[in-house]
């Protein structure tokens, strides 16, 4: 890796803890990075412990009241400059990600751009956080209210989105005046620390920003939530680790921004353009090979057009190409772990139990390692495991249905609200159904949604709070009210 970067420096093999690079103590504890496409070991980093989260809170406190001060165009102008370093080293920062998480170079260099982009439009909304005048209740009194970042801000984030996770929830409270303390997912961590490296390249002062490298996330995440000086807690991740830190910021009464799991349904009306439906089912289940939280989890398509629908969708995946995310053409990396997999094997062992017929793909690639066949199942109930779970791999459960009635029953039917998407071309259809969905977003005529300039979050068991566009930068405010008496 270190001879494909045209910056080798961004590689980096310590941790970024309270404005200082910390490597392993002699002796002290490591954990190894791993490169899921060939089990090699990338890097081995320190693994920390609450000590040093403490320690980085600490820093992050009294960093914050610094930054908080400036105005929000010298924030911006920060913010904006780590943009431009990005956008300058995306083929180092997309290689780091490839080698560290598995995805084709071409979707991480993607990734790195996507979220550069949150980075960007922060550093636009920065200059942008207004508050209000209120028409006064008495004669002698004039109400304002001005808005004030939260303060000290500890993220916690997963694997799947190494780069764009943290990038969605740093730009917004770099934005307004907060401090950010960092816990990337021990399977991912450089690039993280890739960007904290331009980060401060790019002017932040020190201890603004730490990126805690562990193995330790229950006790980070404990330490998170009951230290009094974070004020907000940041996560996205599994519904069940959400409950977690939902449950231990409650004595606190912490702020909480919670992206969770989803059970995106994908539904496809008679009335659709099947081929772009096929498409956009396409992007939507196979994109960072089914692991991303808005992945189509559920495929319904209306029983007129199932059968057309199944054999277009089978020979779209036919095109696909599995790989090393570094080979040329690749369209597809391996999965994440061993567990990813068994949960894949899980789900396709459960439906075909049950009834469901595999149309293709079906089992672990030839490749071996954590390499996974795209599959598609035909023939799939709502009594599968697949109808409630999160498979979080290549595999597209198709459902028949035949009423609106009837799929947006099924549709509905789950703890979780993220990501939904549906084909249609009647209008008064499409406007029924997108109201419907109990959904905190919902795809009409595409399978790809995510964008900075629009806001992207669940309802449900799902989440709480906003990431990108102008709701996001509210997450990381508290508004004050003035009332000014004696006029
Ligand atoms: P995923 O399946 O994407 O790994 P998780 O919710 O398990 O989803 O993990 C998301 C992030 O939460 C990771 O960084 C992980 O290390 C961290 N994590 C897992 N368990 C806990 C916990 N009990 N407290 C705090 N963080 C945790």
């Amino acid at each position: 890796l270190t001879e494909m970067l045209k910056d080798p420096s961004l590689l980096v093999t310590s941790a970024y803890v309270a404005g200082s690079w910390m490597e392993a103590a002699p002796g002290g504890k490591t954990f190894d990075v791993l490169n899921p496409s060939t089990g090699e070991l990338i890097t081995a980093l320190p693994d920390l412990g609450v000590e040093e989260a403490k320690a980085s809170i600490d820093a992050a406190y009294v960093a914050q009241k610094d930054w908080a001060a400036k105005t929000g165009k010298e924030r911006s102008a920060v913010l904006r400059k780590l943009y431009d370093l990005m956008v300058a080293n995306a083929d180092d920062l997309g290689a780091i990600l490839t080698t560290e998480m598995g995805k084709p170079l071409a979707e991480a260099k993607g990734e790195i751009l996507y979220g550069a982009s949150f980075i960007e439009w922060f550093a636009e909304e920065a200059k942008r956080v207004y508050g209000d005048t209120i028409p006064g209740h008495q004669h002698d009194k004039r109400i304002i209210v001005i808005k004030q970042p939260v303060g000290v801000v500890a993220s916690i984030t997963p694997w799947n989105f190494p780069n764009a996770m943290i990038a969605r929830k740093l730009g917004p409270a770099l934005a307004v005046g907060c401090a950010f303390v960092a816990k990337p997912a021990a399977e991912t961590p450089l690039s993280a620390l890739a960007m904290a490296k331009l980060a401060e390249e790019a002017g932040l002062p020190k201890g603004l920003l730490s990126v805690i490298t562990s193995k330790s996330s229950a006790a980070i995440g404990q330490e998170f939530c009951s230290n009094d000086k974070v004020r907000k807690i940041t996560f996205t991740g599994s519904t069940e680790v959400g409950r977690i830190l939902m449950r231990q910021s409650a004595d606190q009464i912490k702020k909480t921004s919670m992206e969770l799991g989803g059970n995106a349904p994908f539904i496809v009306f008679d009335d659709a353009d099947l081929d772009a439906a096929v498409e956009g089912a396409m992007i939507s289940k196979y994109r960072n090979n089914g692991q991303t939280c808005v992945c189509a989890n559920r495929i319904y398509v209306q029983a007129g057009v199932y059968d057309a629908f199944a054999e277009k969708l089978a020979a779209a995946v036919g095109k696909m190409k599995i790989g090393d995310g570094f080979a040329e053409g690749v369209t597809t990396g391996p999965l994440i772990s061993e567990d990813a997999v068994s949960k894949v094997v899980e789900h396709i062992e459960d439906a075909k139990s049950k009834g469901a017929k595999v149309l293709t793909g079906g089992n672990r690639h030839s490749l071996g390692g954590t390499f996974f066949e795209p599959t598609i199942l035909t023939g799939v109930t709502r009594e599968m495991q697949v109808a409630g779970d999160e498979t979080f791999g290549p595999v597209a459960p198709l459902f028949k249905f035949d009423s609106v009635e009837d799929v947006i029953e099924q549709a509905n039917d789950t703890i979780f609200g993220l990501a939904s998407y549906f084909y249609a071309r009647d209008l008064s259809k499409v406007w029924r159904v997108a109201e419907a969905l109990e959904y905190g977003m919902v795809g009409v005529n595409t399978g790809l949604i995510s964008t900075e300039v629009a806001p992207f979050g669940g309802v449900k068991q799902s989440g709480q709070g906003r990431e990108g566009s102008k709701y996001g930068i509210e997450d990381y405010l508290e508004i004050k009210y003035l009332c000014l008496g004696g006029i």
